[in-house]
């Protein structure tokens, strides 16, 4: 096993072994450019050094091989007293993290070669400088002294001389700190500032290995999911010195605006200084457009430099270069980050350079990025006063008032009140008042909390966790650090996206993007470059998918945005809301019913209300699929609360009071109450104890498709039916809804076409789905029961209680419900979709769990050949990009 690589044997593609910055330094190094020479420490080494607590056996070796002949190149040894060769070692891992772990400059400087350098630049001052800067490092992040003992004796230097910049110091003064650091140092550490360059560099090897184990390394991993077994490379790079003198410098830049992703010249430039100083700030540093007037002739070299990577890497890099001595030198370069504004932006203006194709496009945009883009945000010019900061669990801008209850919250927004609902933290008994508010605030709970979770499925701005807050739902309060107290009905804003909470009313504005998907801005001749860009991203996608996107939705106007957001038909229409608010009356009477002839006078009632929301959906669907789901879930769920029920019925007896109707009932619920509702009398089997229900809504769905055929229109509904296991009940209400549709195709006259399927939600169902497809025209996967189901997981429970313990061992890295687990729920899905086909070769697959609109779920269903997606409006823009990006 080979440990270390020359700077010339490596590549951009050997990230995981040579981690990102060695990988781009190699390949810079290849590529010709200026890069000083040096050689990389592969991860392997530290690996065995994080894993046995030593080096491998063979890593001294290697390095010793490759200091020489880089010793050789150089024409110098590694801290040779008369011409010292001077090294940075530096760490780097596969992803970048920046600033996370240690890098010292300077090594192999020495009371012996301090001199010799001295002597070989002809700059006393550059030589003490660099020696004084190497016992700072090395002291701080090798040998673990404290920073600031250095900060502050260099500080008193300057005070001392009566000036403000360290350029300002002298020779001697830089001198006399060098013996002060190295008092420091003994004193703090018990041992003298070691003076052997090779230990220098081992002892600094180490330090970089033994960095990937900082804290704050780990903090920042832990928060960026990467991996905490990956290691990081060590690269050591011959020194070059942008510290001697004024036609020296060091700077950063950008081969375009990673905020905006214009073209231009975007870094920054610190003269006669070294690495650090620039993102130090210690000094004010000049736009890099200056460099041009300062170096004209290494100003155009970075330029052209600039533009051979970017058609290298066909992409935006950051860089970090060094001037000495009028002489350009690229100390690193990647692939850099950027806003997700810019990441659209930059994929088109690509394609316009022809420096990638479409494809590839779409490959550089996440649907995660366009969610961002599609949430109203605050207007950065405004002026604010931070309340607090929490965990950014859902992005978006929220503003409302203050309410700490869900009740209030329903009640106030009904109203017309905006309100933020505040809650030490929710659970499901806060839906309605969540679906009531504009956003939530939690003071507990992480991104996976129950807020978290219904809040981004809900596409409701969250803030979570903020903890500095102190919430009293009692007193209806909350108080912020530093005393403020936020009564009951004052205005605060939350920012979902940075997790912060705000005084009073930030104003928003809204996403033009959001805008553009309404149609109320224009796409292809937008003035907005963004929307041009999404719009550009849109079409690519539209083009190349093979997955059809439909929404989830209920009624005609969610309907309407669904199409306008280009939904093609619906996936999933839930009759269950067609049997609430003034409806829940004559579910009542249909549930209470004794005799045939009382309940088919309720469902008598509900007939034509359920063909008329049928109609209108029609229509706005005219000639795009609807699949409309007989009802789902457990009666009980249409009845009063048990316990508000025990209450009245108690009351009116102690009252006298007649309440023969509450009694009943009290008994209907009661007869109803299970232990496990959702393992319970719902779904198919609704349909096969309660005579007329199935058939009620087969016909008021057959009715109000005639009536669309008589109005000129072309509906296109589908049947399908819940919570199947076995075809046999499928059996049973196929034979009825036939009969229920021949009978309205002869009362009016009309031919209709009405496929009838299932939804594939229980594993018995996923098993035996060669069997059910005899009986189904269509298979939709619930997702969300399927997941439930196949784990044994309850929903609405397991968020809350073991969840965050469960990501937190990394048992899954994601919930199951918000990302479909591939294995496990994804294996049932995947043999479903064989057994189903095998039987019926044109069956038509689909999924309508929330996972319709994951992107990494997409990618599943595209791959594993189904249909189409349907998600909730709000997130077919991203189903569909990322449709498209799973075909590219
Ligand atoms: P980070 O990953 O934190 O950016 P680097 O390893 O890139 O750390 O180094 C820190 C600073 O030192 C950077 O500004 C870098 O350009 C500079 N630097 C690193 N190696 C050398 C070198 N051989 N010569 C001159 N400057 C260097
Ligand atoms: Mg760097
Ligand atoms: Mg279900």
């Amino acid at each position: 096993q080979k440990f270390v690589y020359d700077f010339t044997e490596g590549n951009k593609d050997l990230k995981d072994l040579l981690g990102g910055k060695g990988a781009n330094l190699a390949e810079m190094t290849n590529l010709g450019l200026p890069v000083p020479p040096g050689f990389t420490i592969t991860t392997e080494a530290c690996k065995v050094y994080l894993d046995s607590g030593t080096e491998p056996v063979a890593l001294r070796d290697e390095v010793s091989a490759h200091l020489e002949a880089l010793e050789k190149q150089m024409g110098k040894k590694l801290g040779q007293a008369d011409d010292p060769l001077l090294v940075s070692v530096r760490s780097g891992a596969k992803f970048s993290m920046p600033g996370m772990m240690d890098t010292v400059l300077n090594i192999g400087l020495s009371d012996a070669s301090v001199a010799g350098l001295a002597a070989q630049a002809g700059e006393e001052r550059f030589a003490w400088d660099s020696y004084r800067r190497l016992i700072q490092m090395f002291g701080k992040t090798v040998l673990g002294v404290d920073g600031d003992l250095f900060e502050e004796a260099l500080d008193e230097a300057k005070r001392a001389k009566g000036v403000t910049t360290d350029v300002e110091l002298a020779a001697a003064d830089l001198q006399r700190l060098v013996e002060e650091f190295k008092a420091i140092v003994a004193k703090e550490t018990g041992r003298d500032f070691p003076q052997e360059p090779r230990e220098q560099m081992d002892l600094a090897i180490r330090a970089v290995f033994d960095s990937w184990n900082g804290d704050r390394a780990k903090l920042y991993r832990r928060q960026e999911r990467i991996p905490g077994d990956l290691g990081t490379a060590v690269n050591i790079c011959s020194m070059v010195f942008g510290n001697l003198g004024p036609d020296s410098g060091t700077g950063v830049a950008f081969t375009r605006d990673p905020a905006s992703g214009h073209q231009g010249v975007y870094g920054d430039y610190l003269q006669n200084a070294q690495g650090e100083d620039v993102v130090a700030g210690i000094r004010n540093t000049v736009p890099l457009a200056d460099l041009e007037r300062i170096d004209k002739a290494s100003y155009d070299q970075l330029m052209q430099i600039m533009e051979t990577l970017e058609t290298h890497y066909k992409d935006l890099c950051d860089i970090e270069f060094t001037i000495e001595r009028g002489k350009l030198w690229m100390l690193q370069t990647r692939v850099g980050k950027r806003t997700a504004g810019a990441a659209f932006r930059i994929a088109t203006q690509l394609v316009d350079q022809g420096l990638i194709d479409e494809a590839e496009a779409l490959q550089r945009v996440t649907g995660g990025q366009l969610a961002q883009l599609m949430f109203p945000r605050f207007d950065e010019k405004a002026k604010t006063e931070l309340l607090g900061r929490g965990i950014a669990a859902s992005p978006g801008a929220a503003v409302g008032k203050a309410v700490f209850d869900s009740y209030t919250a329903v009640k106030w927004s009904r109203s017309g009140e905006k309100v933020i609902l505040i809650r030490r933290e929710t659970n499901p008994d806060d839906l309605d008042g969540m679906i009531a508010s504009e956003g939530i605030l939690t003071s507990r709970g992480g991104k996976t909390s129950h807020a978290a979770v219904v809040a981004r499925g809900m596409g409701k701005t969250c803030v979570c966790g903020a903890e500095e807050l102190e919430v009293d739902t009692k007193r209806r309060r909350m108080t912020a650090p530093g005393g403020v107290v936020i009564e009951e009905g004052e205005v605060v804003s939350i920012d979902g996206s940075t997790g912060k909470v705000y005084l009073g009313e930030v104003p928003v504005v809204p996403s033009p993007v959001v805008e553009y998907f309404e149609g109320r801005e224009r796409g292809a001749d937008s003035t907005d470059e963004l929307v041009q860009a999404v719009h550009r991203m849109m079409t690519y996608a539209d083009g190349g998918r093979r997955l059809q996107v439909r929404a989830n939705a209920d009624n005609a106007e969610d309907a309407a945005r669904a199409r306008r957001f280009g939904a093609q038909g619906i996936g999933l229409c839930r009759t269950e809301h067609m049997f609430l608010g003034e409806r829940r009356e004559m579910v009542e009477r249909l549930i209470l019913a004794d005799t045939d002839a009382e309940r088919d006078e309720a469902l008598g009632a509900l007939l034509p209300l359920q063909k008329a929301d049928f109609v209108e959906l029609f229509e706005a669907m005219d000639g795009l699929p609807v699949t409309v789901r007989l009802l789902d879930p457990p009666l009980h769920e249409f009845l009063p609360d048990i316990t508000d029920l025990s209450v009245r019925v108690a009351l009116a007896e102690a009252r006298r009071e007649p309440h023969e109707n509450e009694l009943r009932l009290l008994q209907a619920v009661h007869k109803l109450h299970e232990q496990n509702p959702m393992l319970g009398l719902r779904g198919v089997r609704l349909g096969l104890v309660i005579p007329g229900l199935f058939a009620m809504q087969v016909r008021a769905i057959a009715e109000a498709s005639a009536e669309r055929v008589a109005a000129g229109g072309d509906p296109r509904a589908e049947i399908m039916i819940p919570l199947v296991g076995t075809v046999q009940e499928l059996e049973i209400v196929r034979e009825e809804a036939e009969r229920v549709i021949a009978e309205v195709e002869a009362a009016t006259g009309t031919g209709l076409k009405l496929p009838l399927g299932t939804m594939i939600e229980l594993p018995r169902a996923a098993l035996t789905a060669g069997q059910i497809a005899e009986a189904a025209e269509f298979f939709s996967f619930g997702t969300n029961d399927l997941t439930q189901t196949v784990w044994g997981f309850s929903r609405d429970d397991v968020e809350a209680s073991f969840f965050t313990a469960y990501l937190e061992k990394g048992i899954f890295g994601v919930s199951p419900f918000e990302t479909i687990d591939r294995d496990g729920v994804g294996s049932l899905v995947r043999s479903a979709v064989k057994a189903g086909r095998a039987t019926r070769p044109d069956l038509k697959l689909g999924v309508c769990g929330e996972h319709g609109g994951d992107p990494e779920s997409v990618h599943f269903f595209h791959e594993v050949g189904l249909d189409y997606v349907s998600c909730s409006p709000f997130r077919i823009p991203v189903a569909r990009l990322e449709a498209g990006r799973a075909a590219a």
